[in-house]
């Protein structure tokens, strides 16, 4: 009988899970899940925070393992609620979680592990912010220490600019409680990479770098989304240095997190920026990135399932995930007035026609309308992603898919991987 999988979240990282798993024989459960996960796996419309329910349907279905996509539901615990029913789960706990969850605690994890960071200050109020703003000097970041749906970091370039997102964080609580606590970080220069790994607590089994275009604009221009575009591989990180990335970063940090008793199970995104200095870590995120995964996981090559499943149960080998040796690159298409408040509602055509070329599509933002209409239905809408033998050659591919699927107030990238190939 076909191992039975549980993907837990609504995005293009999702679909794509769904479909790495369902392309090796899985049989998938989703929840949500979205109109295009729905051509792909059984989907069942709780939501993410339904936290018992979740665990009654995977404990119902007898399902052999959950991946859970977003950080939201592993920082509120879901992993531990799943792991305590007995369901094998790829994520973390809400303990572990705490490595995306909390910017001070990442920090704090780092520098008793050794791994190579930006200086930065934590503070709970605006002078002892300005103190190290003044210390650092701009440009630098400016950090809410908890979860603000990637919208937490302001790179301030003047005094000015730093107070006034202190004073937003820390005493008007724009985010909430996840900005009562602030990271003041130095400023870094370079180009970034996302280098995702998987552990069982012990192993660590990692992805090739990818990279992921954050600004709405051509030549990275504009204000940020939650991405418009990656690619896989990055030529300046070749798997050598790739290797290297983890042993300085991923294992110590696992190695920490299991000495402190909070071992960490799941996907270690490491986000870093290539200095002059060296590697320095921006950030973990304790999930598959969005739209990394959209490049990365059609590259793997051989039984997905089986990787996270020992991920999530013990006895992962403690090598790279084998990926192919082709490029993947994924275009992001957004709606109307993203990253503002998109418009939803614009009628989407062309999928099938895209989807004959060869090229997937991993659906986001979608849903049916009242007359069974595919309509864009949040910010990012979906992503076309293609493979080639050269990175020049799955970027033309993409683009030709993403070229096909069209909507009102489409928004569109045209330098997703554009001249990395030498
Ligand atoms: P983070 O969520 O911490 O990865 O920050 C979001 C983005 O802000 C990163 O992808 C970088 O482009 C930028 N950023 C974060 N920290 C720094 C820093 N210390 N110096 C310069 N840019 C940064």
């Amino acid at each position: 009988m076909a191992r039975r999988a549980l993907v837990v979240g609504s995005g293009g990282r999702e679909h794509a899970l769904v479909r790495a798993l369902a392309r090796t024989g899985w049989a998938v459960l989703a929840a949500p899940g979205n109109p295009g996960i729905a051509a792909d796996a059984d989907v069942r419309d709780i939501p993410m925070s339904d936290h018992d329910a979740l665990v009654a349907l995977a404990v119902g279905e007898g399902v052999d393992l959950v991946v859970v996509g977003p950080e939201a539901p592993l920082v509120a615990g879901l992993a531990d609620a799943l792991r305590g029913a007995g369901i094998p789960v790829l994520g973390p706990s809400a303990a572990a979680a705490q490595l995306e969850g909390s910017k001070a605690f990442a920090k704090e994890i780092m520098i008793a592990a050794g791994v190579p960071t930006a200086r930065s200050t934590t503070v709970t109020d605006v002078d002892a912010g300005m103190a190290a703003v003044a210390d650092y000097g701009v440009p630098l970041a400016i950090k809410a220490d908890g979860l603000a749906a990637g919208k937490g970091v302001v790179i301030a370039q003047s005094e000015a600019e730093a107070r006034e997102a202190l004073v937003a964080m820390l005493d008007d609580a724009v985010f909430g409680d996840a900005g009562r606590t602030v990271v003041v970080e130095e400023g870094l220069v370079g180009p970034e990479v996302s280098l995702l790994a998987i552990s069982d607590g012990t192993a660590v089994a990692r992805f090739p770098a990818a990279r992921d275009y954050k600004p709405i604009g051509e030549g990275n221009t504009g204000p940020n989304t939650g991405g418009m575009g990656s690619v896989s591989p990055v030529p300046d990180i070749p798997d050598h240095l790739a290797d290297q990335l983890v042993e300085e970063v991923h294992r110590p940090v696992i190695k920490e997190m299991a000495r402190r008793g909070i071992p960490f199970n799941g996907v270690l995104y490491a986000g870093l920026m290539m200095t002059p200095g060296g590697p320095k870590v921006l950030e973990f995120n304790v999930r598959f990135g969005d739209p990394e995964t959209q490049a990365l996981l059609p590259r793997v090559e051989g039984d997905l399932g089986e990787i996270l499943l020992a991920a999530a149960s013990g006895g992962l080998a403690d090598s790279p995930v084998p990926v192919s040796g082709e490029a993947s690159v994924a275009v992001v298409l957004a709606a109307a007035n993203y990253p503002g408040d998109p418009r939803t509602g614009d009628v989407i055509t062309g999928i099938d026609d895209a989807l004959a070329t060869g090229a997937e599509v991993f659906q986001a933002g979608t849903a049916l309308n009242a007359d069974g209409e595919l309509v864009t239905a949040g910010g990012r809408v979906l992503a076309v992603q293609a493979r080639g033998v050269t990175l020049e050659l799955a970027r033309e591919r993409a683009y030709a898919g993403a070229d096909l699927v069209t909507f009102d107030g489409k928004q569109m990238r045209r330098d997703i991987a554009a001249g990395m190939d030498g």
